[in-house]
């Protein structure tokens, strides 16, 4: 047996070193270690188990780690296995909120039938999404039943998120006033369920408001075939109180057991492979072009193009027709 044949098996019986080593495994990006992950995710996915992958997304301090160690411990509760996941191309280095903080899921990360992974310092976004994914796969191979994805609402580790997923949850907090938060449309239209955080005490009455503009919000977006009725749907919920969640953890079997009967879960599924091929190929490309001669023809361009000798499309043209001559 090979050494992965055996990280492979131990993951699979459930073994907690094993999984911490194998995720340590995929975060690299030796070559050598590169080829082993490749080999352990052909391994795993084999074993054919699945888990329900939930994405959440919100802004820094609407209440994601609160509602991750409220929502988490109540499926851990239920006698669910959960997983905790972050993507964040741009943690340590913000200051602000650090995804998949253990010290601010105290309970959850002491809870023997949670596993909880910050997320790994890369800032290098291809290489955070195909990290997450070979996360989520070890995690199920597992035997974990929910995996989340946790992510903060920036750049495109919502994109990332929602195509690692199988339902997209958005977080927000009550809003002052009837505006939106600026919540951009395409996150709306990625979400498959919007909670409104934070209904409680004082707050309660601007929740509720907040759930009702975001209902009407919804309502105007193109109807989507994988939704059954009543979906996007929006919930009040308080994380700190503990309200809302097993309407919430219901709401989400509704929609992913309807998705199931009529296949959209799987053709979900399916066309997210697609995606991830499709842009590991243009990842894999970009790198391949991105080599030395080609980056120091783009930095002599770039002087030209900066000094308005050239226009940023003639320059384009003539750095790509040379790069197309090499071959
Ligand atoms: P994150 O940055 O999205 O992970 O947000 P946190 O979970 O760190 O929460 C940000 C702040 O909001 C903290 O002070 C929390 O105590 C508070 N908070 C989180 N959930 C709730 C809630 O359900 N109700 C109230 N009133 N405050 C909350």
């Amino acid at each position: 047996m090979t050494k992965v044949q055996e990280l492979a098996g131990k993951i699979i019986n459930g073994d907690r070193r094993a999984l911490s080593r194998a995720i340590t495994l995929v975060e690299s990006s030796r070559k050598d270690h590169r080829e082993e992950a490749l080999e352990l995710i052909a391994l795993l996915t084999a074993s054919g188990k699945r888990a329900t992958r939930l994405g959440l997304s919100g802004a820094p301090g609407v209440g994601k780690s609160t509602f991750i160690e409220s929502f988490g411990t109540y499926l851990t509760g239920q006698d669910l296995r959960v997983a905790v996941l972050a993507v964040d191309p741009s943690s340590v280095r913000t200051g602000g909120s650090i995804l998949g903080d253990k010290t601010r899921m105290d309970r959850l990360s002491r809870d023997p039938n949670a596993f909880i992974r910050p997320s790994p310092s890369q800032s290098h976004l291809g290489g955070v999404a195909r990290y997450t994914r070979d996360a989520v796969t070890i995690c199920e191979a597992a035997g974990f039943d929910v995996v989340m994805i946790e992510t903060v609402g920036v750049g495109q580790s919502e994109t990332i998120a929602a195509q690692i997923s199988d339902l997209f949850v958005l977080l927000l907090a009550p809003a002052g006033g009837d505006e939106l938060q600026g919540v951009k449309r395409g996150i709306m239209e990625m979400a498959d369920l919007i909670l409104v955080n934070k209904a409680d005490r004082d707050l309660r009455h601007a929740a509720m408001r907040t759930c009702a503009d975001f209902a009407g919000a919804l309502r105007l977006l193109r109807p989507r075939p994988q939704d059954c009725k009543g979906f996007p749907k929006v919930i009040a919920v308080s994380a700190v109180q503990k309200l809302g969640l097993s309407e919430t953890w219901k709401a989400m079997n509704e929609l992913l057991n309807w998705r199931k009967e009529e296949g959209y879960f799987d053709i979900n599924r399916a066309m997210q492979a697609r995606f991830w091929f499709e842009e590991d190929v243009k990842q894999g490309l970009l790198a391949r072009l991105y080599q030395n001669t080609v980056r120091q023809m783009i930095s002599d361009f770039a002087g030209d193009v900066e000094k308005g000798k050239l226009l940023p499309s003639q320059a384009a043209r003539e750095v790509i027709s040379r790069i197309q001559d090499q071959k």
